[in-house]
Parts: structure tokens; C-alpha cells; sequence
């Protein structure tokens, strides 16, 4: 049995709590590794050596420190693979689908190369007589990252590759059922050439963060996963005085126009609401057709695209769609979840439950499952399902379906597919959610706009990534400057009149 460590001032270091989670194979139920929990004494004394390395890092200048960024992307690309393994096997994602997390993480990195122009500062000549004001841009010091299971490399990097760039050091705290990337990434950034002890990955449970949010050290802590631990510790992280970015869960909505392409929109669909076997926090689980001929039409034109879904383990090939969902409890909640659907009403049209696959019956796979006729009352709508899971919602107007989005609790990402602009720049307008989709199913907005929802999907200030990473992993600091009148003249020996 593979026993995981820590990657702290610059190597692996064995776990001394005693504690270890298991690291599952998704796809056959095994235990293929154990992660060290660590201690708050642990987590206390990483930071403290991290607060050291801080130091040297933050005045070393931001052209040197995007050279690591530039180094570090350039071993990303050529580690590309094992990478993409890595994430496939502690995750269960396809192989295509994990390369596509480690780019999408890459792309952050990509941008963080341009580090000395997303920190200059401002400055203003002559605010008033002799003077003048300039704001920079300062590292906080010791920074963490909490990440969840769903992106191993991609959301990671987001984390780390700003928070580095902009001089701190930063504390990584990778979701414990997926440790393997971040312990690997951390190694790529040292042979990149980050100072040892600047990015410290340190595993563990709820013990660990909260040894986190309670370290006075700690300037600000940034968040992915489910919404009600974002909630907690947004709370606790400002309670303690540190700036906190939380982003949550979400239930994202597709709306699909009489005037849509309606192929167009079952594809988009089928890959939106069942990729990554729905474990993506931007997948469309919910499908809002706009009038009944709409509705019909598109459940018509996803029954055969569904009926074609490849569900396997990633090293069956590459035609497989997804594979498992990430343990045995998420698989049993999901089932549930269906179940409640059926029990409330709704129209089961494909049942994923209750699927084994020959030769992985140990597996947690969940086949694609279609509702119809989904009331917003129901259960499987109002809970983040996180499976592969897509409801129908069927809407007799525009208006009707825009509020249904607009009173969802969650604001991730939602999409409107339509053939109409004005309708298209209307929903874009109105809609209450952070990242909207025009005819494009999952809107992740590239590395240099930002990523972040509105309403229980995020909580705090600013996005993820491109320039408000750079706000929040900074401080401003305004100087206002006026220097008095010196001598420019050598000295003056003779008697002058007064001025
Ligand atoms: P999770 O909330 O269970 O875990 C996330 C992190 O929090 C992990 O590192 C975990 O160790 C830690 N954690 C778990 N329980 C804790 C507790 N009680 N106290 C302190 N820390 C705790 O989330 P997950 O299951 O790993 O990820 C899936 C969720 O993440 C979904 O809800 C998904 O929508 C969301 N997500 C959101 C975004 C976004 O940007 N909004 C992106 C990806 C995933």
C-alpha cells in the first residue's frame, strides 16, 4: 500500500499524526493509497516555515518570479501525461477530460507569466502643488488554498500560480481524496525553481483547516467546494480576520428557446450535463425548455444521444463519455436523489441507477439519468445532485423561465440557447448568476477574465483567477509624497532681499 506524505520546504515528509484517509480507485472500489491527516502542531509548524520563506520570495522581483511561472508551464506541458494520469486515477475521469484539467490549469499559469504588469501600481503627478501619490500592489504574506476533489490540478493551480506570482507563500491544502496532483505539481514547481518552504502542500481533514483559519499567520484563505463548507469557513476565516474567498456549490440552469437549434442544444446538453459524470461545479443539471413543442422536441433529440453513452473506467479507451462518480456514498446519494425524484412526481425517462459494470461491480458507476416534468418543489431541483443527473424543468415563457434561474439559490454558471439576440442579451443582462453562456454550455471564462458565481455559490470578494486573483493575493499601499525645495544651486554667500 503506497503511503502519501507532505511536500514541505521543498520534500516529501511523512504524515506523524497516526491518521491517514484512503485515496479509493473510483472505478473498483480498491484502496490504491493512503493520505496523511495532518495535526494542527503540524499545520502550525509548516507555517511558521513558510512565513521564513516568504520573505526572500516577496523581494525577489516580480520579472524573476514570473520566470518560475514560465518554467513551471513549460514542465506542465511536458509532464502533460502523467499529470493527466494522475488526475484520471485518483479521480475517475476520462483521460481527454483530465488533460483537459491540467490546460485549464496550465492557462492560469500562462497568464501568471505576465506577473510585473498585473502588479504595477498607479500613480498620479501632481495631486496637488509638489505633490504626488503612488499605490503598489504588496503580497500578503502566508496565504492557503483549499481545493476540492472535483478539478485536481485545475483548481489547484488557480490557487497557487497567482498567490505565488504576486510574492506570497502559500499553504495548500488539496482535497484528501485526491492528494496525488498537488503533490506532483509541488515538485515540478521546485525543479521550476521556487524557493523551498514558499509552496507547502499539506494534507488532512477538518483538522487542518481549521488549524488554518484559526493561524494568525494565515492572511487569507481561498476556497472551492460545497456550499455549506464554503459558508463555514468564509465565517470563521473573517471572523479571524483574514480576507476569504469561498466558492460554493451550484445548479445550473440551460435555457433552450423555441427559436434555438435544437440539435445543437442536445449536444450541448449531453456533454454539459453528463460529462465528468456531472461532477463539474459549472455542468448543466437542469434543462428549462421554453413551450411544450420546445420541450418535446428537445427530450426527443436527447433519448437517442443518451442511449449511446459510454460509462467505463478512463483505461477502457478513449471513447469512453465519463466514468465513476468519486465514492460509494456520493453514489448512494445520487440514487437517492433519483429516488426522490420518482417518489415526487417526476418522469424518469433514462434510470442510471443500479448500474455494474462487468468486471468493475465494485465500481461507483452511475448511468446518465433524464427527468422530465420537474417542479422546482422537488428535491432532485433544489439539491446540487453532482452525478449524472439532468432534470427538465418545462416553461411556458421567457419570463417564467428567467425567474426560475433568477430564484434558484445557487448563481454559478447558467446558458440560454436561442437564435435570437435580443433575447439573448436580455437574459444576459438579467439573470442574477456570474458566468452566462450565449449558445456555449459551460461558460468557464478564460485565464485573464475571472471565474466566480453569485448568490450560495460564492461567498466574499472578487473571482478566481486572471486580474482579481491579483487584487485579492495583494494590498494596496498609497504613498503620498512631497518633498520640500533643496538646494539645487550650490551655496548662496552674498546677503539677498526677501522673497
Ligand atoms: P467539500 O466541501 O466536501 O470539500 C472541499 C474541501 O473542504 C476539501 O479540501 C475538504 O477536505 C475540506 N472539507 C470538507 N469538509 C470540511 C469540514 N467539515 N471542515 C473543514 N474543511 C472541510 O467539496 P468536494 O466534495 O471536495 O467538492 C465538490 C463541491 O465543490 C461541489 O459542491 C461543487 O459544486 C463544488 N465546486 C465549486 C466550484 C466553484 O468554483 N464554485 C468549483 C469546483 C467544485
Amino acid at each position: 500500500m503506497q503511503e502519501l506524505t507532505h511536500y514541505v520546504n521543498g520534500e516529501k515528509v511523512a504524515g506523524t499524526s497516526g491518521r491517514f484517509a484512503d485515496v479509493l480507485n473510483p472505478a473498483t472500489g480498491e484502496v490504491q493509497a493512503k493520505v496523511p491527516l495532518a495535526t494542527k502542531a503540524e499545520m502550525d509548524a509548516v507555517i511558521a516555515k513558510a512565513a521564513e520563506a516568504q520573505v526572500g520570495w516577496a523581494a525577489t522581483n516580480p520579472q524573476k518570479r514570473a520566470r518560475v511561472m514560465m518554467k513551471f508551464g513549460q514542465l506542465i506541458n511536458e509532464h502533460m501525461d502523467t499529470l493527466a494520469e494522475l488526475v484520471a486515477r485518483e479521480h475517475g475521469k476520462t483521460l481527454p477530460d483530465a488533460r483537459g484539467d491540467v490546460q485549464r490549469g496550465l492557462e492560469v499559469v500562462e497568464v501568471c507569466m505576465g506577473t510585473p504588469s498585473l502588479l504595477k501600481g498607479e500613480f498620479t503627478d501632481s495631486g496637488g502643488p509638489g505633490i504626488d501619490l503612488y499605490s503598489m500592489r504588496q503580497p500578503l504574506g502566508v496565504v492557503a488554498g483549499i481545493t476540492p476533489f472535483n478539478f485536481p490540478a485545475m483548481i489547484p493551480l488557480w490557487k497557487m500560480a497567482p498567490a505565488l506570482s504576486c510574492g506570497n507563500a502559500m499553504i495548500l491544502k488539496p482535497s484528501e481524496r485526491v492528494p496525488s496532483t498537488s503533490l506532483y505539481l509541488a515538485e515540478l514547481l521546485k525543479e521550476a525553481g521556487l524557493p523551498d518552504g514558499v509552496l507547502q502542500v499539506v494534507n488532512g481533514d477538518k483538522e487542518a483547516v481549521d488549524a488554518i483559519l484559526d493561524n494568525e499567520t494565515i492572511q487569507a484563505v481561498g476556497f472551492v467546494g460545497s456550499t455549506p463548507i464554503a459558508q463555514y469557513i468564509y465565517g470563521r476565516a473573517a471572523t479571524n480576520g483574514k480576507r476569504a474567498q469561498c466558492f460554493g456549490g451550484a445548479k445550473n440552469h440551460m435555457l433552450i428557446m423555441p427559436d434555438a437549434d435544437l440539435d445543437k442544444a442536445a449536444d450541448a446538453l449531453v456533454g454539459a450535463g453528463f460529462g465528468a459524470a456531472g461532477e463539474r461545479c459549472m455542468a448543466i443539471s437542469v434543462a428549462v425548455p421554453v413551450g411544450k413543442e420546445t420541450a418535446d422536441g428537445l427530450i426527443e433529440r436527447l433519448l437517442p444521444r443518451i442511449e449511446k453513452l459510454k460509462v467505463g473506467p478512463y483505461t477502457a479507451g478513449e471513447d469512453i463519455d465519463y466514468g465513476p462518480v468519486i465514492t460509494a456514498q456520493a453514489k448512494a446519494r445520487i440514487e437517492g436523489l433519483i429516488d426522490s425524484g420518482v417518489e415526487q412526481g417526476a418522469k424518469l425517462l433514462t434510470d442510471g441507477r443500479g448500474l455494474t459494470l462487468q468486471g468493475y461491480e465494485n465500481g461507483y458507476f452511475v448511468g446518465p439519468t433524464l427527468f422530465d416534468n420537474v417542479t422546482a418543489e422537488m428535491d432532485i431541483y433544489k439539491e446540487e445532485v453532482f452525478g449524472p443527473v439532468l432534470s427538465t424543468v418545462r416553461m411556458d415563457n421567457y419570463e417564467d423561465a428567467l425567474n426560475l434561474v433568477k430564484d434558484n439559490a445557487y448563481g454559478n454558471g447558467t446558458a440560454i440557447y436561442t437564435a435570437d439576440g435580443d433575447t439573448a442579451r436580455d437574459f444576459a443582462n438579467r439573470v442574477n448568476v456570474g458566468m452566462v453562456g450565449i449558445n456555449f454550455p459551460i461558460p468557464v471564462p478564460l485565464s485573464y477574465h475571472t471565474f466566480g458565481g453569485w448568490k450560495k455559490s460564492a461567498f466574499g470578494d472578487l473571482n478566481q483567477y486572471g486580474p482579481d486573483a491579483f487584487r485579492f493575493y495583494t494590498r494596496t499601499k498609497t504613498v503620498t509624497q512631497r518633498w520640500f525645495s533643496g538646494i539645487k544651486e550650490g551655496g548662496e554667500f552674498n546677503f539677498k532681499a526677501m522673497d
